[in-house]
Order: structure tokens, then sequence, then C-alpha cells
């Protein structure tokens, strides 16, 4: 109909465009999507539920985790992580506060079990570190903040559990400067700890807000007084107070306010001290965190120049009639940047997840919108396969429960319930073609033989290639011809379980593990030719990944710096991280 159309139909497309442009602006400009990273116990669950509370997304303290036992109880995936109590599926959080739409990407907790969080936080904005105030950095946080750095994330700082006895705020300073090179600047600070805790003193407001414990679910009302009003002293002890005047000023010579780019480029962290549990000091860091955190940002990407060539959300009309006027020159394809106020979608895969619903035995993509507008129905295509899907079934995940999305934006997550058309790192899109890089998959550490008995030879192959499409874990395999079996490359042991129990439950395949004492791997980015540049090579065992390229195992770090110091220049550029 369009093309039949006279002008005064022309006019109103125009206006509907523009409108549709503006839409999107408008949505992407309140949109904060993020991850929490943190340690486990540190008290991510009570943290997530009480940010919950605040858009009314749930009505009390308790709903986040009877959701997920809810589900436990019935599904039979989950039998393991009720088994272990921990939690291994993601999912994503969306709610209302203040006129922002907040994301949040949880992310499994359990140490061992980091693959899908590194994944998530490919898909997140911004990262919430979340630190246990009395064992300050911990071995999980390091791993995540590694790669919340590769992405140049901003990282929001909230340090936890300020009832209990706690570091000193310094020193927490001094561990995130020394280990990570982050400066901090806090924005709240902490008066006293454990039983002394009295509270917080809020730096933009030059307010002292008093300690209360809250009730359940209710957000503590707690008093309020200047920093220099007199009647503090008749309300914090004498030697808190003369500390936190102490500290004030000490605060002030360690710098002023950053710039918006310094947070954004997560050279500084704003730095909030509280209490989850409690309800303390969660409010000032939410009303902080939407004010600093970024919107959704362009995303590097390859393809058509009539999407990426509007880096500016442009005014002029030929973006939005790029569709079909620059289609002659399709053939060229170029890397730039998508906008997510772009007004073609995009969107990225990033987590597959079977069997979530039990009684459907279901696989949901979840699938990150990069721009423009999703709308339920709609038809995108599948860049890795050119194939066409028609998103009719999409789900937004909320706690555990699912609700229909109608329309998405930039920075949401929506599932998508289509099995066998998505993989992990796969682009999807409508309109001009394009495509993002793939998503790195975290170096592995733990190494084993994947085996089964002779006669489930067929449904074991099935099994491997179902869990490995899924990037449930990733796969080696001997470059000796007679030696078939899998070697699995998971990053925590957690992942083994995970295969073998889904082996079984899904697949119908009992499996045993041998273990193999590799620690490192490194993928050979000058391919076979440099590895056969380089000779022969002790300290190391070569197999190839599933895409036959090739990989290089060691016991250790010294066998590791050894074959780098005697073969690396012939082996050339190594990677930590496998490139699907
Ligand atoms: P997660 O493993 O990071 O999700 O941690 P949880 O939210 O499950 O919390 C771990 C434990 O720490 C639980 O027993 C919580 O009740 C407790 N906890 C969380 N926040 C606080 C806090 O602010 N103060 C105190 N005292 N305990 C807390």
């Amino acid at each position: 109909t369009a093309a039949a159309a006279g002008s005064s139909s022309d006019g109103e497309n125009a206006r509907a465009a523009a409108e549709l442009a503006r839409r999107i602006a408008a949505e992407v400009a309140r949109r904060r999507n993020f991850a929490i990273i943190s340690h486990p116990d540190a008290g991510k669950t009570t943290m997530t539920e009480k940010l919950l509370l605040y858009g009314g997304a749930i009505h009390e303290a308790g709903e986040v985790k009877a959701r997920a036992n809810a589900r436990s109880a019935t599904s039979d995936f989950m039998a393991l992580e009720k088994q272990r109590g921990i939690s291994i599926s993601s999912t994503a959080m969306t709610w209302q506060y203040q006129g922002s739409c907040l994301n949040l990407l949880d992310t499994p907790g359990h140490q061992d079990f980091s693959e899908d969080t590194y994944r998530t936080l490919a898909a997140a904005d911004n990262a919430v570190l979340l630190v246990d105030g009395a064992k300050g950095i911990e071995p999980q946080t390091r791993k995540l903040f590694a790669v919340a750095r590769l992405r140049g994330l901003p990282v929001f700082t909230f340090v936890n559990k300020m009832d209990r006895p706690a570091l000193n705020g310094f020193e927490i300073i001094e561990q995130l400067e020394k280990e990570f090179g982050l400066q901090s600047y806090p924005v709240t600070w902490p008066i006293g700890s454990g039983d002394r805790f009295c509270g917080v003193y809020h730096r933009p407001s030059n307010k002292v807000l008093l300690y209360a414990k809250a009730g359940r679910g209710k957000a503590a009302a707690s008093e309020q007084y200047e920093l220099g009003d007199p009647a503090l002293a008749g309300i914090i002890e004498a030697d808190l107070l003369e500390q936190l005047m102490e500290e004030v000023e000490l605060l002030q010579i360690l710098g002023d306010e950053p710039s918006a780019e310094e947070i954004a480029s997560g050279a500084v962290t704003p730095m909030y001290f509280g209490s989850a549990f409690n309800n303390f000091g969660v409010d000032l860091f939410l009303q902080s965190f939407i004010s600093l955190a970024v919107p959704p940002r362009p995303a590097k990407a390859k393809g058509n120049p009539a999407v990426l060539a509007a880096l500016e959300p442009s005014e002029d009309s030929s973006s939005s009639n790029g569709s079909s006027g620059s289609k002659a020159a399709g053939s060229t394809s170029i890397e730039g940047t998508v906008s997510p106020e772009s007004t073609h979608f995009s969107g990225l895969v990033f987590k597959l997840q079977a069997n979530m619903d039990p009684k459907h035995r279901d696989k949901v993509a979840f699938v990150r919108v990069v721009s423009g507008k999703f709308d339920k129905g709609m038809k995108v295509k599948v860049a890795r396969t050119g194939r066409v899907v028609s998103l009719s079934r999409p789900q937004q995940m909320f706690a555990q429960s699912r609700a229909t999305v109608q329309e998405g934006f930039a920075g949401d997550v929506i599932g998508l319930t289509n099995p066998g058309a998505f993989a992990i790192g796969d682009t999807i899109y409508a309109g001009p073609e394009l495509s993002f890089p793939p998503i790195p998959s975290f170096s592995p550490e733990l190494f084993a033989y994947l085996r089964c008995a002779p006669n489930q030879k067929k449904a074991f192959a099935k099994g491997v290639e179902g869990l490995l499409g899924e990037g449930a874990v990733q796969v080696l395999y001997s470059t000796d011809e007679y030696i078939t079996d899998p070697i699995l490359a998971a990053v925590g042991q957690l992942q083994f379980e995970v295969v073998q129990y889904r082996m079984k439950d899904e697949y119908g395949v009992d499996t045993s593990l041998e273990p193999l004492s590799f620690c490192v791997a490194r993928w050979v980015l000058g391919g076979w030719p440099a590895v056969e540049r380089a000779g022969r090579m002790f300290n190391t065992t070569v197999v190839k990944d599933a895409y036959g390229r090739p990989v290089l195992l060691f016991r250790n770090e010294f066998a590791f710096n050894q074959v780098i110091a005697e073969q690396g220049e012939k082996l050339g550029e190594l990677s930590a991280f496998a490139l699907p």
C-alpha cells in the first residue's frame, strides 16, 4: 500500500517515522541496564530484593528467593540447583523507578558456574560491585571485575553489611586502587560499623542520615541532620563524630567529584555504604545510580552502511528511508557502530537456557536489544544463518515468572522461545544487514575427557553438540584421530557436574569424567601454520577446538612461561579467550 500512496500519506509516514524516532530516543535515555558482580554471600540476593522493592516491582522482601524456591521445586534441571543451594540460571528483571527503567541482569552467584556470568556482563552497560564490608575484595569479585574492565563498563561500588564489624572505608578504597587500579569517589561514607554503626554521611547534600533498622520489606525512614548540626553531638558518640569529621576532611583531600567521563569509562567508581538486609543506604545508592549510570551505548558492528553510517540519531530522513533506498549498495559491508536510537531493530543473543519450564522442555534465547524498537510478532533475520524468524512468543523474565512483552528498546532483555533458531552470539535484526562481533568465552581452567558407554555413542554425540551449541561448556578434541572422546573445558568444577547431569537428564546418557591435569589454555591466533613454525614443543599439549583451531594446554603457569620464552616469537599471538 505504501508504494501506491500519494503525497499526503507520504507526509503521514514521515510524521510516523519522526514520532517513532522520538519515542525510541526517549525510551533509550531513561534506561539503565546493569549487572551485580559479587562474591557469593556478599548479599546480592538481598540487595536485589531491596532494589526491586523501590520500584514496587515486588511487595515484600523474600519474594525473589521464594520465587526461586517455587521454581526449583517444579523443575528437574533445577534439582541440581536445589541440591546445592545455589543459583545456576540467570534472569533479567525490569522495573520502573523515578521515571527510569531499570534492567537488572541477574548473574549466577556460585563461583564455580561463571561462564554464564561472563556472558551476562557482555549484555550489561553498568556493573554494580557489591562488597562485603568485612571481607573486602574476594576472589570471585576479581574475576568478574576483569570482565567488566575488558568491556569498559562503569562500576558502582556498594559496601554492604555495615551493621557488622567492617573494614575501614579507606582500606576498601585502597584495595580497589591496588588490585584494580580503580579510583573511588565515595558518595556516602559510613559512621562506625557493627554494633556501633550509626548511619552514613551523604556528601552531595552534606547531611548525616541516621541508621534505623527496617521492618521486613519496608524502607527505613531515617532522620537527617546537617553535618555541622550541634544536635548530632547528642546522638553520635563523641569519638565516632570526631572520626567522621576527620574522615570527611580526608575525603575532600582525596579528590573532587569525578567527571561523567571518568565514571562512564570505569576509571572512577562512585562508592556507597549501607546494609542491604536492613534496607539502609540502598535508596541513596539507587538515586545516585540512576543519575550517574550510562544509558545504552552505541555498539560496534559490521554491516550495511545504511544502518551503521547513522552514528548520530540523525534528523535527516535518509536513515529512515535507508532500508529500501540503499539496498542496491547492500553488498558493501563496513565496520562502525549502531546507535541505540537507530530506528532499525537489532539484538544480540547472549545466553541460551534449556528447560526453564519442565512442562514444555523449551529453550529460551535471551536477547539484549541493541537498537531500535522490538515489537511482539516482528520478523527478524538471524545474521549467522540468514533465516527469518517470527518473534511471536517473546517473554520478559521477571524473577522466575514470565510475562509477555509487547515492545522493547535498547538495553532491554527479552527471552525468545524458538528452539534451534538461535546460538550464543547471534545477531538478529530487522532492516539493513548487520552483525555484532563475537562474545568471547572466558578462558577455561579445568579440563577432562567426557566418556560414555559404547552403546550410547549416538545420543552422546547429540548431547555434546546440544550443550556445545548452547555454550554450556567448551569442547576440545585431541589431535590424535583415534581419540574421539571430547575434552570438556570449563571455568569451574560445577560446570562439569551440570554437563553430566544434563547429559543424563535430557539425553539419557550416563557419562564419566577423566580429569586432565592442565590449567591454562591458549588459542594460537596464527592457526596451524604458526604451530608448525614453532616446531617441537615441550611442556605443552596441542589440541583443537570445536572449529578445528589449534589450542595449547599447559600444566601450569611455569610451563606456559617456558614455552613463551622458547617459542613465543614463532607462535605469534596467543589468546586466552576462545573467539567463536
Ligand atoms: P548472595 O549469596 O550474594 O546472594 O547473598 P545473600 O543475599 O543470600 O546474603 C548472604 C547472607 O548475608 C544472608 O544470610 C543475608 O541475610 C546476609 N546479609 C545480606 N545483607 C546483609 C547486611 O546488610 N547485613 C547483615 N548483617 N547480613 C546481611
